[in-house]
């Protein structure tokens, strides 16, 4: 027998391949070249192997390359060539675990087209049904307590399927062949509505009777696809009002859900790109400029964006067939605390938050907040990576398996595996054991399903963070690793950056190797070393880290700084009515002054003069309200000073608070006046740049910090700087607030155990 042209390949594809169809679509491919053999998931990959004519085999294995699932994320496919085995058929074989393999796990992923067109069609068994899905869409990450990615090793488990979902799961032809979550009304998990004390309320149709509720302004809790959320009548101002006075949040803007994207463009303008990113499978919160005061202003205050996202469970989509449009939606949560996730956690801890909560048997595994991306210099910048983000994998040569614990605020961890690095969601505030214990549970959990030992913890500087707890509790070598030096290597490895960089770090506060507060950094660095070249002249926080609620006190310094005693006669309206004197002499004698070079301190020192006169309730709230308020025109800026000292360029602002003050008392508009300061701190960025370009001739230039979160300065010192000839490197996929340092941490570490650095 002529065998010549027939020919044999065992193919393994890497990369997100499970959970994403991937077997199905290799199936029904083998089957339509006529291809004999198998395909198999394992926790090491996907294995192929196939034999037919070479021209089939060949054609099979393009389609793979060039067109695979949608879904998935091929990393890497390898091709061997076997001899002959005579397969009879093509099947698929049943998954195996393997220690010591990488695999990757799919985020969640939002409800697709077709399972919509399921649960909207009479005719199809899953009308209505709040929990449809298919390979295409459904929970993954949130579901999945071990791998292989299969029913058993999810909290699908204890869901017996019936014989109708067992025959879609058995069809490879089917859109629901291997679709771990499946399930429909006669076999899967249900809904149920309880009152705050937790009996059950009995409705015909629970869904209209939400949707009722709802609009009566009545608060409910609704456990969705990887936590609860707090919902309300997004128009029903009364209902708003008590819901921020139970969650005592005054004014951190609450995100809200909206019916579909007509609806949004009716309150938010909304790009191209935006649209496609709240559209898009990942379906998260989306920054979106508002358009007009369709909406209640105490939705998002002081503020000129509107968090919007579209509904993404099949759950969402039934309550908003039943006739809402817009409804606030927000992360359920006691303030402070992580994400609440279990029915019984609900009903304890949201009794006097929540009048109702409508509630359902699915177990959530794994908790994961909404995500929040924003539009700015035309790209998705992820400024909370979550649902449908999270986990996220970074290819890059790591030579150890690492821990690293990330900050203390808006913390994330990030662990690695031969060339893998996993980093995970947004988790939270570490401020309190229930935190620590959230943080806790995920590392573990990453440590287990990627089969990970980390042999090095990497940690922030700073004494007090969570971290320096958690390193007492591990037998293992810790790294410390500076908090801004984390913040521009994570921008870096996202970039693929590897030479020197100027490295602009501005944000709230990090702990600096001088035992002081750092936030307005440059740097020299690469992956291992950073020199600190240059940074925002210190003042002093009287009173320490209370200026970061109290942000009076920063703008006390900042004056106190430029006029000594004589700052009484030119206080600002909003500090007149402030008890000052204690203050200056606190700053006279430098007693209990911890001194910092923040940008954020700057800010907010800036929003205080300009009328601010609250405290601060969220992270950035002053520095918002500075933004919000800022004149779109203005191009002008104030004066500023560089001195070289100690081989280090020091910005001073004096001359701009002088001159900004000036501003005031001859009764410049305060838009004005907030624009002008912000073209002051793109000015001197670009100018330090400049100086330090003289010095080292170095051209890259990578901005991070949680302050970039800041439009005008984000695009102003971008803009600028590539002007000026400088590349310019900024973050996209990974937060450039305090989320995104856990991977700046594990590349660090990485690098000074590879170098053998005297750090190490
Ligand atoms: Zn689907
Ligand atoms: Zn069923
Ligand atoms: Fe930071």
């Amino acid at each position: 027998m002529k065998i010549e042209n027939k020919n044999r390949k065992y193919i393994t594809v890497k990369g997100i391949v499970q959970g994403v169809g991937f077997r199905p679509y290799v199936y029904r491919l083998a089957v339509q070249n006529n291809l004999k053999g198998w395909v198999k998931n394992t926790s090491g990959g996907l294995y192929i192997d196939v034999e037919g004519k070479e021209v089939n085999v060949e054609n099979f294995l393009a389609e793979i390359k060039n067109n695979p699932p949608k879904l998935s994320k091929v990393a890497e496919i390898y091709v061997e060539d076997r001899e002959l085995a005579n397969y009879e058929k093509f099947e698929i074989k049943k998954s195996n675990g393997a220690e010591g393999r990488v695999t990757l796990i799919s985020p969640d992923i939002g409800i697709c087209e077709d399972c919509i067109n399921d649960i909207k069609n009479i005719e199809n068994r899953r009308y209505k049904y709040p929990f449809t899905n298919c390979t295409n869409c459904g929970p993954r990450y949130t579901i999945i307590k071990g791998l292989p990615y299969d029913r058993y090793a999810t909290s699908m488990s204890e869901f017996v399927m019936c014989s109708e979902c067992g025959n879609e799961y058995e069809n490879p032809l089917d859109r629901r062949f291997h679709a771990q979550p499946t399930a429909c009304h006669i076999c899967g998990p249900k809904i149920e509505l309880v009152d705050s004390r937790g009996n059950k309320v009995l409705r015909e149709d629970i869904i209209k009777e939400v949707v009722r509720l709802l609009k009566k302004g009545v608060i409910i809790a609704i456990k969705g696809l990887s936590g609860f959320h707090l919902a309300c009548d997004a128009k029903c101002e009364k209902a708003v009002e008590k819901l921020r006075d139970r969650k005592n949040r005054p004014t951190k803007p609450l995100a809200v859900m909206i019916k579909d994207i007509y609806t949004v463009k009716k309150y938010c303008n909304a790009i191209n790109i935006e649209e496609k990113i709240l559209g898009s499978e990942r379906k998260p919160i989306v920054l979106l400029n508002k358009k007009n005061d369709l909406l209640l202003h105490n939705i998002a205050p002081n503020n000129n964006k509107l968090g919007v996202m579209l509904p993404y469970t099949p759950l969402h989509q039934l309550i908003f067939d039943e006739g809402v449009d817009v409804l606030v939606m927000t992360s359920a949560n006691q303030s402070g605390m992580p994400i609440i996730y279990k029915n019984d956690d609900a009903v304890e801890s949201l009794k006097n938050v929540a009048d109702y909560m409508l509630i359902h048997n699915r177990d959530i595994y794994i908790p994961v907040d909404d995500s929040v991306s924003m539009v700015v210099l035309g790209e998705e910048r992820v400024l909370r990576n979550s649902r449908g983000y999270a986990p996220i994998n970074i290819n890059h040569h790591m030579s150890n398996e690492i821990l690293a614990c990330g900050s203390h605020m808006k913390n994330s961890i990030a662990l690695s595996k031969a060339d893998n690095i996993f980093v995970s969601q947004y988790i939270g505030d570490v401020e309190n054991i229930e935190t620590y214990d959230r943080v806790s549970k995920i590392i573990e959990h990453f440590k287990s399903i990627y089969y990970i030992k980390p042999e090095v913890i990497a940690v922030d500087m700073h004494p007090n963070y969570w971290s320096s707890e958690y390193i007492k509790e591990q037998n293992i070598r810790h790294i410390e690793v500076q908090h801004h030096h984390a913040h521009i290597v994570s921008c870096m490895v996202e970039n693929k950056v590897e030479d020197k960089v100027i490295g602009i770090a501005y944000d709230g506060s990090g702990y600096g190797t001088d035992r002081k507060i750092w936030g307005g950094e440059f740097f020299i660095c690469n992956y291992s070393t950073s020199e600190r070249v240059g940074h925002l002249n210190y003042l002093g926080m009287p009173g320490g880290e209370i200026v970061i609620k109290e942000p009076w006190r920063m703008a006390v310094s900042y004056l106190y700084k430029v006029y000594g005693d004589e700052l009484d006669n030119i206080l600002p309206e909003s500090l007149r009515v402030k008890e000052i004197s204690n203050l200056k002499s606190m700053l006279r004698h430098s007693m209990n002054i911890i001194d910092t070079s923040s940008v954020g301190r700057l800010f907010d020192a800036i929003a205080v003069i300009l009328g601010f006169t609250g405290e601060v309730t969220y992270e950035g709230e002053a520095a918002i309200f500075l933004e919000y308020i800022c004149d779109q025109n203005e191009t002008s800026s104030y004066d500023y000073n560089i001195q070289l000292i100690d081989d280090e360029y020091i910005i001073n602002t004096d001359n701009m608070v002088k001159e900004l003050m000036g501003d005031i008392n001859v009764n410049v508009k305060k838009e004005i006046i907030a624009r002008k300061f912000h073209n002051t701190l793109i000015d001197f960025s670009v100018h330090m740049c400049e100086l330090i370009y003289d010095k080292k001739h170095i051209k890259k230039v990578v901005l991070s910090g949680g302050v970039f979160q800041n439009q005008i300065l984000l695009t102003g010192i971008y803009e600028k700087l590539i002007s000026k000839g400088f590349e310019v490197y900024t973050h996209k996929l990974i937060p450039c607030n305090d989320s995104g340092i856990s991977l700046g941490q594990l590349v660090i570490a990485n690098e000074i155990i590879h170098k053998n650095s005297p750090l190490w």
